[in-house]
This record gives C-alpha cells, sequence and structure tokens, in this order.
C-alpha cells in the first residue's frame, strides 16, 4: 500500500513500530544524502560522476588502484564532514529502546555507528570506506597512513606485511560478499516481525534480497524511498517521500 501522503504514512509506520516486537531496519545511500553524502544513482549522484572501479580491474591494475586511491582521498573532506541525520538518529531511537536489535546497512559512511549503534550491531553489507585493508591478508591501515604514502611516492602503496594491494575497507563490485554480515543480516531477516526499507533503490544484490527473503519470512515490510522500487508491490507500506522528513517524527522516541 501506497501511503497518500507523508501525515498518514507516518502514522501508519507509528503504529507498526508499536505493533512490532523485532523491527530490524535496512539501509541505503539515500539515508545519508541529508548528511551531505551523494547517493549512487540520483541525478548528480556518485555513479553519473565516476563509473565503479571493479575489484578484478583494482587487483590487476595499479592506474585502477591509484585512481580509486585518489576517488577516496577526494571524497574525504565530504566523508569526514558528515554527520547523522534525521534518518540515522530516528533507528538509533529505535535501537536504544530495545526492539531493534541491530541494523543491516549497505552504507559504508559509518554514519549509523556515529548515531549511537554499537559497531557489532551494524551489518556492513559492503564494507566500511573509513579505514583500509589489505586484500591478501586484512591488515588494517589507517587513512592517513595510505594517504601519506601516496603521497610521497605517487602510487598507493602495497601492504607492509604481505605485499598485497592495499584497498579501502569496503566490497566493489566483482568482490566477494562478507561471510559473516550475510550471515547476520539472513538470520535477522527471518526472525524480525519488522523489515524497514529505506533509502535504497533496491537494485544492488544480493543486498536487494534481503527486504523480499524478510516478507517471505512472515515480517510486515515498509520502503521508505523517494522513488519506486521493485519491491514496492510486494511492501506492506510504502512512503515515496523524503527519508528525514518521514524519520524525523521518530527521533528521541
Ligand atoms: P542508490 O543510490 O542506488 O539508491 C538510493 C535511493 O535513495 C534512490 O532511489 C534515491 O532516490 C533515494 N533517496 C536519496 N535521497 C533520499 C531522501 N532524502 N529521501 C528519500 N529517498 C532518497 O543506493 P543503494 O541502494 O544504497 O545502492 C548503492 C550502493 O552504493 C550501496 O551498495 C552502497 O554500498 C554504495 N554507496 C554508499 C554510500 C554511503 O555510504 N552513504 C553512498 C553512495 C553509494
Amino acid at each position: 500500500m501506497i501511503a497518500s501522503d507523508i501525515r498518514s504514512g507516518v502514522e501508519r509506520l507509528g503504529d507498526m513500530i508499536a505493533e512490532a516486537s523485532i523491527i530490524v531496519p535496512f539501509t541505503g545511500a539515500g539515508i545519508s544524502t541529508e548528511s551531505g553524502i551523494p547517493d549512487f544513482r540520483s541525478p548528480g549522484g556518485l555513479w553519473t560522476r565516476n563509473r565503479p572501479i571493479p575489484f578484478d580491474e583494482f587487483v590487476a591494475n595499479r592506474d585502477a588502484r591509484d585512481e580509486a586511491w585518489r576517488r577516496r582521498f577526494a571524497m574525504e573532506p565530504t566523508f569526514a564532514a558528515a554527520r547523522p541525520g534525521r534518518g540515522h538518529r530516528a533507528l538509533a531511537s529505535l535501537y536504544r529502546a530495545g526492539k531493534t536489535p541491530a541494523i543491516i546497512t549497505q552504507n559504508i559512511d559509518n554514519l549509523h555507528q556515529a548515531s549511537g549503534f554499537k559497531a557489532d550491531d551494524v551489518i556492513e553489507l559492503h564494507g566500511n570506506t573509513t579505514f583500509a585493508r589489505c586484500i591478501g591478508c586484512g591488515q588494517a591501515y589507517g587513512l592517513p597512513w595510505v594517504r601519506e604514502r601516496f603521497e610521497e611516492s605517487g602510487s598507493a602503496p602495497d601492504c607492509t606485511v604481505c605485499d598485497e594491494p592495499v584497498k579501502t575497507a569496503t566490497i566493489s563490485f566483482g568482490q566477494a560478499m562478507p561471510e559473516d554480515a550475510m550471515r547476520r543480516a539472513t538470520e535477522l531477516a527471518q526472525e524480525c516481525d519488522l523489515f524497514l526499507a529505506i533509502g535504497s533503490s533496491l537494485v544492488v544484490w544480493p543486498a536487494a534480497g534481503f527486504p523480499l527473503m524478510a516478507k517471505r519470512s512472515g515480517a510486515k515490510l515498509v520502503i521508505i524511498n523517494n522513488e519506486p522500487t521493485e519491491q514496492d508491490d510486494i511492501a506492506d507500506l510504502v512512503i515515496r517521500h523524503d527519508i528525514g522528513e518521514t524519520l524525523g517524527p521518530f527521533v528521541g522516541n
């Protein structure tokens, strides 16, 4: 059912939250646009400006690695300045109230942690861009460490332990999904009775399978997104409005 206007959508959402025992939010880039981080697919989004660099290209090609790091450094002022928006804060309020055991996110911006979720309770399907890892041995590196070496040599550094390339701790197209995060997200989707898909175009798989999985496991499904998605037809409630405005009333509850 598509909410006819934002007021009735918020009211219905409030009832569904009150009736639910286990609420699992699932977020995409749309929840962070209010925080100043562009999404992928909106006009002016990252996709329209930069073709993503697939994982095999990153591994095979030093120029691709250097380009990936140049783009990441160019985004640093945006990521560093971003603060949780109303959507993040509303979900953190649900978490504090005890009905939300954890959150599943496609986002890589660390804003759910910044809003009050414990790091262990943020299931990051696509990793985290606020630090780096060796793609061979998994050794973690801070971004300043990478940047210093990049600026000294003009090229992205390799791991000091095993010599493999160092990459932001994110999952690129063509890279294997993180097993533990996929397992935990599956459990959460199957055990919840209310699943909130927020700010995702639901076109990136396998992540987009989780709303469907929750619905098939018996949960009610709410989709909050300002554009239609392919799963609107199976949702119990679709709120096609701005996320900050929709979730603002739930901040602090
Ligand atoms: P997407 O860009 O495909 O979809 C975002 C959706 O949110 C769009 O449909 C857009 O219309 C909607 N939206 C944007 N702002 C909104 C607002 N204020 N209110 C309501 N709706 C709004 O994003 P996705 O589905 O998350 O997939 C893109 C992939 O890109 C993700 O896997 C993620 O890893 C990555 N990504 C992450 C970030 C981030 O961490 N903030 C930013 C860009 C891309």
